[in-house]
């Protein structure tokens, strides 16, 4: 049942579940496919989290946020947690496209045409590369937690910083990871990539989202928008309910999908936790944020195919500090032909720039600087795509930017970070609710719990955590 925004809610449930993130969703489905009530709280006026959408000027235009591209593995994920017809509008995208001042390439994005393109364009025996691949490949959680991104590029080739920039830039952009991050999070993030390909959801997030609703409601999922929580009560050490606009709402346990950092310090409160459990959370560093830049073109334009996923960049080398740098010279462009959106009649032309960015290089400027800095990374963004289409100044009908500030305000997430946290945030999120009884966290953590897939899975896992929990506590009461 859809809650309206004013209605009291005076039912108790399995599981309550704060924030309609994929993670937050998925979970939630999965709970009510074995059969466990449950509440899905979100603070937005829709579901989806970072995957999400927007309108303009009358519908006249859509624009996708986080729709560039995910593994394969999103179907299978979509079709065993979601259902067929979600799974079935997953497909490939067939053209990924490098510019940059060390090389120009046009790729399938996967194990074959990079080994290919490894060979042939970077001079690097077969050999050398088979063996990065299976040594990435062969990376497990448990046993490769110490060598980091620089130290595995230096081991399989050295010196080599074109190569380091073809195999990790995507990556960076995936994730926002590092050279000095774990490299087992970049292991696992690209060879699922590297599997099949770059694919996207036919139909634009504003259909997928509509599609999870209805089988969510179908579930029988309580959903309730507009509700922002900011408390979790907790009784005898255990999790009892939440707080919403001031009275209770009970369920057995509860799953945030908010920040990990927010859940801990702001939701439950530090009087609940161990000493040594709150010193490892305040440690917990955050990922980086984004700004993106979108272009609707006028109805009836159109642009030739250049590609589905263009990396561009005019810095010299591979350097991830230029890569979150104010002064943009990294962009990735999503183009969306009017064939990804086939029910909307129109036939428009969107284009989203986007580009990894630091929080603190926009959250202290003025009002006057922030529009400044906005205007300028607008004009240099179509500057940096008439390289691609020289005409497409004139075609774009509409302009707008979003920068960590408006990720902020949308998803409430500390620092605008748009991938969750660092490495250290996934120990925290999955060991919460041993550290405190009924509270579950799901969502963007670690690197590699982020992304549409891996939130997505991460809240399948916390689901299963759930279900068994609830099941214990049942047995205990009987
Ligand atoms: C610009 C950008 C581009 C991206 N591109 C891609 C891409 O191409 N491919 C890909 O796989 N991934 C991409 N990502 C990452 C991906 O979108 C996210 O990792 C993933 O969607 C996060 O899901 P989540 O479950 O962690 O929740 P989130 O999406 O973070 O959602 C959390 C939800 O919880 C709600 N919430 C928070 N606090 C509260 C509260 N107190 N009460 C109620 N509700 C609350 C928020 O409103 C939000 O709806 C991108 C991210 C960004 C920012």
């Amino acid at each position: 049942m859809l809650i309206k925004a004013k209605d009291k809610i005076t039912k108790s449930y399995d599981s309550i579940i704060i924030g309609s993130g994929l993670a937050g969703m998925t979970a939630a489905n999965k709970l009510a496919k074995n059969g466990r009530s449950v509440l899905l709280l979100e603070a937005h006026n829709k579901l989806g989290g970072f995957a999400t959408w927007f309108y303009r000027a009358n519908k006249k235009h859509v624009f996708d946020i986080s729709l560039h591209g995910f593994p394969f593995g999103m179907k299978k994920t979509c079709r065993k947690y979601w259902n067929k017809e979600i799974a079935d509008h997953i497909v490939q995208l067939k053209d990924v496209r490098f510019i940059n001042p060390q090389y120009n390439i046009q790729s399938t994005f996967t194990r074959e045409d990079f080994t290919e393109k490894l060979v042939d364009d970077f001079k690097i025996e077969a050999n050398q590369v088979n063996s990065f691949y299976d040594f990435v490949e062969g990376m497990n959680f448990f046993d490769d937690q110490e060598m980091t991104n620089a130290e595995l590029f230096e081991k399989f080739f050295p010196g080599r910083n074109d190569i380091v920039r073809f195999l990790m830039e995507p990556i960076v952009y995936a994730n926002g990871s590092t050279l000095d991050d774990p490299a087992i999070t970049y292991g696992i993030v690209f060879s699922n990539f590297m599997k099949k390909g770059v694919y996207t959801f036919k139909g634009g997030t504003d259909h997928l989202i509509k599609m999870m609703q209805d089988e969510l409601l179908a579930n029988n999922v309580d959903i309730k928008k507009h509700t922002k929580i900011d408390k979790i009560i907790i009784e005898n050490g255990r999790a009892i309910g939440v707080e919403v606009k001031g009275s209770p709402v009970y369920g057995k346990s509860i799953l945030s999908n908010a920040n990990i950092r927010s859940t801990i310090f702001n939701m439950v409160g530090e009087e609940h936790f161990s000493v040594d459990y709150l010193e490892r959370a305040k440690a917990i560093r955050l990922n980086s944020s984004s700004c993106q830049v979108y272009m609707g073109l006028k109805q009836g334009e159109e642009i030739e195919y250049i590609g589905d996923l263009v990396f561009t960049s005019t810095y010299p080398t591979f350097d991830t500090t230029a890569l979150l740098a104010m002064d943009i010279t990294s962009r990735t462009f999503s183009i969306y032909y009017p064939e990804g959106r086939p029910q909307d009649t129109s036939k428009k032309y969107a284009i989203v720039s986007s580009t990894n960015a630091n929080w603190d290089d926009w959250a202290n400027l003025s009002d006057e600087e922030y529009e400044n800095e906005k205007a300028k990374m607008i004009e240099e963004t179509i500057l940096a795509l008439e390289k691609l289409i020289p005409d497409v100044r004139e075609k774009i009908d509409f302009i707008d930017a979003a920068t960590p500030m408006t990720i902020k305000k949308f998803t409430h997430h500390e620092r605008g970070s748009s991938f969750g946290t660092k490495f250290e945030g996934l120990d925290i999120s999955m060991n919460l609710h041993k550290e405190l009884e009924g509270v579950f966290h799901a969502g963007s953590v670690g690197i590699i719990m982020s992304g549409w897939l891996g939130a997505a899975n991460y809240g399948v896992i916390q689901a299963n955590e759930i279900d068994s929990y609830i099941y214990n506590l049942e047995k205990e009461q009987i």
